[in-house]
Order: C-alpha cells, then sequence, then structure tokens
C-alpha cells in the first residue's frame, strides 16, 4: 500500500494506492523453496557464467564434495574443480560443443578435489537458456561422485580379466594332459590285449575276469580322454566361420547315425534349416551330439525326432526335440556342465561331456542353449547361433 498526502486549503487529502502482490509473494516463496532445495540436493550443484566460465553459485553438497569454502569458489572458473589430464581438457571442448548445439550435456568425468585428490563424477551441464548460448547465459551444473560404482566396475573388469585368463589356463591344462595321457594309455590297452590273446585259455576264471575289467577301463578311459581332448580343443584352437547350409549339414550328421536309426526304428523330421556362418566341425558335432543322446535317452515310444528352426534379426534359434525319457526340472540346467550326468553307468553309457561341447560350441556362435522338458515326455534341446558369430573382434575368424 503506497499512503501520499495532499493539502488541499485547510484539508487534508489521504491518497492509498493499493496492488495485489499475492502472485509476486507466491513467486517469491517458490524461489526460496527451490533455493533451500538446490542448497540441501545430495548432488554438488554449482551456477557457471557461461561467458566466462566462472562459479557463480555453489550449494553445500557442491563445497564438501570438492572440499573448498564457498567464498574459494565464487568467481573461479569451473575447470577448477575439473581434472587437467588430455583425457579431461578433451572432454571439457566436447561439453562447450554439446551446450552451444543441444543445451546440455551429461556423462562421466574426473573431477578433482581441493586436496588434489582424483574422482569420477557423473554429471549434467545444461544451458538455462537452451536455444543458443549466449554471453549471458548460465550454465546449471549437476555433479554425483560416483568412484565408489566406478571402483566396483575396476574390481569386476579384473576379476573378469582374472577368470577369463586362469578358465585359458585350465583349458590348455586339460588339453595337454588329456592330449599327453593317449599315450601311457595307448600302452595300456595294446599290452593289455597282448596279454588278453598270449594267455588265451591259460588263465583261471578270476584271472579272466580281472582283465576283462582293465580292457573295459582302458576302453572307457579313452572315450573319456577323447571327449575331453574334444572339449578342450574347442577352447584353445582359432576358431574360422564359413557359410554352412544347415539342411545339408543336418543330413550328413543323420547319415552318420543311420544305422542307429535304423535299428531303433526312429521317425526323424527336419523342417527347413537356414543358411548360417559357423565352423562346419563345431556345428557337426554339436548335432551328433544331441541326436546321439536323442536316441540314447529314448523311452518305450517309437522314438520321434523334430529338427526345426526360426531366423530372428539377429539370431538363428534351432531346436532338437525328442520324446523320449525326459529331464526333471531341477536338473534341466546342471545337465550343461562338466562331467553332468543323471545316470549310472550301468543305466546309460556316457562321459557327461557331450553337452558341455554343445553349450561351448553355441557359446562360439555367439548363441546360448537351453533345455525344455517333461520328465517321462521328451526335451527339446533349442540353441541359439549369431547370424555375425565372432564379428566382435572384427573379423571373421576368432582365435582364442
Ligand atoms: P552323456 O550323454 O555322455 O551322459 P551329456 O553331457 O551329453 O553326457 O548329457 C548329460 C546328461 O543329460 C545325460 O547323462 C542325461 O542324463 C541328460 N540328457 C542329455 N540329453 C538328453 C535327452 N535327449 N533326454 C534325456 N536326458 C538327456
Amino acid at each position: 500500500m503506497t499512503v501520499s498526502s495532499i493539502q488541499i486549503d485547510d484539508s487534508c487529502v489521504f491518497h492509498a494506492f493499493l496492488h495485489d502482490i499475492s502472485e509476486r509473494k507466491r513467486a517469491e516463496e517458490r524461489l526460496r523453496l527451490n533455493a533451500a532445495i538446490v542448497h540441501n540436493m545430495s548432488e554438488g550443484v554449482a551456477l557457471v557464467q557461461a561467458s566466462t566460465e566462472t562459479i557463480v553459485y555453489t550449494n553445500s553438497t557442491f563445497d564438501s564434495m570438492f572440499g573448498y569454502e564457498q567464498s574459494e569458489l565464487l568467481e573461479r572458473p569451473i575447470s577448477l574443480v575439473h581434472g587437467s589430464d588430455r583425457k579431461t581438457t578433451e572432454l571439457v571442448d566436447v561439453i562447450r560443443q554439446s551446450l552451444k548445439k543441444k543445451g546440455t550435456w551429461s556423462g562421466e568425468l574426473v573431477a578433482i578435489k581441493k586436496n588434489g585428490v582424483l574422482f569420477w563424477c557423473s554429471t549434467n551441464i545444461s544451458n538455462l537458456r537452451s536455444d543458443s548460448l549466449r554471453s549471458d547465459d548460465v550454465w546449471i551444473a549437476v555433479y554425483s561422485d560416483i568412484s565408489l560404482r566406478k571402483a566396483a566396475e575396476e574390481n569386476l573388469l579384473q576379476s573378469t580379466e582374472k577368470l577369463r585368463r586362469s578358465n585359458a589356463e585350465l583349458e590348455e591344462f586339460a588339453y595337454i594332459a588329456s592330449h599327453d595321457l593317449q599315450e601311457p594309455l595307448r600302452k595300456i590297452t595294446n599290452y593289455a590285449g597282448l596279454f588278453a590273446e598270449s594267455y588265451l585259455g591259460k588263465l583261471d576264471e578270476n584271472a579272466q575276469k580281472y582283465l576283462g575289467y582293465i580292457v573295459d577301463g582302458t576302453k572307457r578311459m579313452r572315450i573319456l580322454i577323447e571327449d575331453l581332448l574334444a572339449f578342450s580343443r574347442l577352447g584353445s584352437q582359432k576358431i574360422c566361420f564359413e557359410e554352412i547350409d544347415l539342411g545339408v549339414l543336418v543330413n550328413e550328421v543323420v547319415n552318420d547315425f543311420s544305422q542307429s536309426i535304423a535299428e531303433v526304428k526312429a521317425e526323424i523330421s527336419v523342417t527347413s534349416l537356414p543358411v548360417i556362418r559357423g565352423n562346419r566341425m563345431e556345428i557337426a558335432q554339436l548335432f551328433s551330439n544331441l541326436l546321439s543322446n536323442a536316441i540314447k535317452f529314448r523311452s518305450a515310444d517309437v522314438l520321434r525326432i523334430e529338427i526345426g528352426s526360426s531366423t530372428e534379426e539377429n539370431e538363428h534359434h534351432i531346436w532338437v526335440a525328442d520324446n523320449g525319457i525326459g529331464i526333471e526340472k531341477e536338473y534341466q540346467k546342471q545337465i550343461f556342465g562338466l562331467f553332468r550326468r543323471l545316470h549310472s553307468m550301468a543305466q546309460y553309457t556316457g562321459t557327461g561331456i557331450g553337452l558341455s561341447i554343445c553349450k561351448k560350441v553355441a557359446e562360439n556362435h555367439g548363441g546360448r542353449i537351453w533345455v525344455e522338458s517333461e520328465f517321462g515326455q521328451g526335451s527339446t534341446f533349442h540353441f541359439t547361433l549369431s547370424t555375425r558369430p565372432g564379428e566382435e573382434n572384427g573379423s571373421g575368424s576368432q582365435s582364442r
């Protein structure tokens, strides 16, 4: 209210001007609230004069994050809190360009505290006038300390690298061990055979039985070593990819099983399969392992095997379904582990390596493998193959 008085003759007249300022009061209150919110935010906030890149305001989190008193920051360049290494300096240029063009930039940068300690910040800087960079523009810069997350990421990277190296060493060990074990095993097998031949009819019943066990044992060990060698080869050798007509390849694999298919009178149906990029030997091995399992783990019903596929944008999805004995839910993930078997040797022979090989082949082709199964009803093994395997290193072949 503005009041004024005017003297007219003997009288004094008062004028009162009344303005409704409720809107202004509300605006002031909003401003005060906003300022309080910004001041108490858990992120560090600074307002920067765009033309000079000097700090004109900081909230208390910003001050404590960087270890300064506010008075030490005001009118100082914002570069004070940015690392001065080449990468950060280059990044600051990128930020300027982005603010000019888009009015905003967000990303991660290395910041520096007053005591010289460097730390990672997730940062968002916006131009309060987003249309163009003008001399009186102000940037609002919001900083969050992400050094803990960065350290965790770095730890994870290091652990992954350690794991990768120890995996590679283990694979190499398995390869060398299984390779070298072949020689003494060959000797045992040969001499056990010679022994059995030379002493045919001259041994008593027990000796004959024990010799039989030795021969059986060596046969089993040979299969085990061959499988282990096949498995570890998948991780130790260079892989080359080529174009493969899967329909033709699957036909060849099915042909390899023609005798057992005829013996068990299995019905096999193969729907049209795509042309893929892959390693011929590995893919053939994958189908061969899945087919031999489907035959081995058949039920009393007539065995029916169906092979089908679909192709999505980046991957081929292929499945091999059977109506065999099926797998209980709780074991459906485990069976892809090395030496994982669900039956005794007396029930079904095997080494427990076949599905580990399948898993490795799928992974080598940028894919994965899984099973869907109803115990007693049958199993469907699904796997995917990338349409561009091995491209993560920019070539058609991959060295491991
Ligand atoms: P192996 O066949 O030498 O035992 P695999 O690694 O090929 O080893 O398979 C692991 C286990 O998964 C098998 O022992 C079997 O119990 C189960 N399995 C694999 N394929 C089938 C299938 N088609 N039907 C039922 N069980 C299966």
